[in-house]
């Protein structure tokens, strides 16, 4: 087997690498080491959770140290571009982990913080700059960045970016680089806009494509569950009974949905904070911060939010909502499934979403599993009792289709959310579990989430056609 002794890495490299528990090189650093370190320009198809940073971070610091040189002032001398500001602050620390034996300094430039510090960090010079186009071409137009000097260009999520509108910018910044450098450009998938970009970028590049789509959905465990609109929060709490999801991140479309969700969660005693546009730069460090440190037991974001999210114990992706783009649910899924490891993805699927869900199967070229939570008397139970127990902006926007369900039945108003009774009324045994680690018919726990005695029993199973 190949190590990362064996890829020409230095001694520095090898010793954090070590320190980092590395052992054995990933798919894609397998195949973009060497070629990086031979300075050729590369063309990587990867998706986040194969490794890719340090494929393109572990050379390029090998290659700075081969070569000293200082920092050219307001400029930097390897120029990373990322879509989002959580994925440039996780490249950042990648390089600054990989490289704490070399002595490189790292920086990062995004907008929605003070412009100040960047000035300042930018005016001396750095090694390594990584930063989001926008504010990246604001500090270029006020003079501050000169990158008149960089050696090596890095556009990372490629696909992200013309996601995100910023091919113009990118393009810009390029125009102002030196025409002799070397060039890595990453994407998980190659819309045609992206191809003709890495065609304009890439000089005769290696190609490294690894876990094209279906091959880490392959290593997710993977369900869908069918569920009425307006019973999703109900089965979402009821999933958090399982003890087994000790880290879940939730997916929703809009950033609005993301807050309800987690206050719904919160409010039923799931820790639980929200990622998304909205939220200040300070708000989402905190929540992703609590998140990884594990106070908060669920992170509730939209696409976009989530895009840079490192965290390597999540345990569990739900998808509130179906993303609207296939593609996105492979890079949602992706986050449960880190450098090798397994997860559990589990998608709440409303019955105007089934054609969303078609599409994703279509491009996973998979059949996912699933089973029918619709009409379950217990969820309906729960919803009834929501209805009765949660102030009205709490709760969650009716769905067209059959109103009046769960009807006044459950209101007896009076216990608070956490010693309501788990089973909801029962009523929908027989069927096959919806996900592991059940513990139907234990008594509910007097704090914390609802156990999970309503979740096993799925009324019916029903493959998706
Ligand atoms: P990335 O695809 O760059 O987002 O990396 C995914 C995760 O894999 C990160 O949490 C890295 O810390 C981790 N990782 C990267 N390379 C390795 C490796 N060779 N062995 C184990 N974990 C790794």
């Amino acid at each position: 087997m190949t190590t990362f002794k064996d890829l020409g890495l230095v001694k520095p490299l090898l010793t954090a690498l070590s320190e980092e528990g590395y052992e054995t090189p990933t798919p894609i650093q397998a195949l973009a080491i060497p070629t990086v370190l031979e300075g050729r320009d590369l063309l990587g198809i990867a998706q986040t959770g194969t490794g890719k940073t340090a494929a393109f971070a572990l050379p390029i610091l090998q290659r700075l140290a081969a070569d000293p040189r200082p920092a050219p002032r307001r400029g930097c001398r390897v120029l990373v571009l990322s879509p989002t500001r959580e994925l440039a602050s996780q490249i950042a620390e990648s390089f600054r982990v990989y490289g704490r034996h070399m002595g490189f300094s790292v920086a990062v430039v995004f907008g929605g913080v003070k412009y100040g510090p960047q000035v300042r960090a930018l005016a001396a010079g750095v090694d390594i700059l990584v930063a989001t186009p926008g504010r990246l071409i604001d500090h270029i137009n006020e003079k501050v960045a000169n990158l008149g000097a960089v050696e090596v260009l890095v556009l990372d999520e490629a696909d992200q970016m013309l996601d995100l509108g910023f091919l113009p910018p990118i393009r810009r910044i390029v125009s102002t680089l030196p025409k002799k450098r070397q060039n890595l450009f990453f994407s998980a998938t190659m819309p045609t806009e992206i191809g003709k970009l890495a065609s304009e970028l890439l000089v005769n590049p290696a190609q490294a494509s690894v876990t094209p789509a279906a091959t880490t959905v392959a290593r997710i465990s993977q369900q869908v569950l069918f569920v009425e609109t307006d019973r999703k929060r109900q089965l979402l709490a009821e999933l958090f009974g399982d003890a087994n999801m000790a880290r879940g991140l939730i997916f929703t479309r809009t950033k609005r949905g993301a807050d309800r969700v987690a206050k719904y969660l919160d409010a039923v005693g799931v820790k639980a904070d929200s990622i998304h546009g909205d939220k200040s730069q300070g708000q989402r460090e905190r929540a992703l911060a609590a998140f990884k440190g594990g106070s908060l037991r669920a992170l509730v974001a939209t696409d976009i939010a989530a895009r840079g999210i490192d965290v390597d114990a999540v345990s569990h992706v739900v998808n509130f909502d179906l993303p609207n783009v296939p593609e996105s649910y492979v890079h949602r899924i992706g986050r449960t499934a880190r450098a090798g490891a397994d997860g559990v993805a589990i998608s709440l699927v409303a019955d105007d979403e089934r054609g969303l869900l078609k599409d994703i199967q279509k491009v996973t070229r998979q059949t996912i599993p699933s089973f029918d939570r619709r009409n379950c008397r217990a969820l309906g139970a729960l919803a009834a009792v929501d209805k009765a127990t949660l102030p009205p902006e709490k709760t969650p926007q009716r769905a067209a289709q059959g109103g009046g369900r769960g009807g006044n039945g459950g209101g007896n108003g009076g216990p608070s959310r956490n010693r309501r009774t788990g089973g909801g009324g029962g009523g929908n045994g027989g069927g096959r579990p919806a996900h592991a680690g059940g513990q139907g018919g234990k008594p509910r726990a007097s704090n914390g989430p609802r156990p999970i005695a309503a979740t096993q029993p799925a009324q019916r199973w029903s493959p998706v056609d």
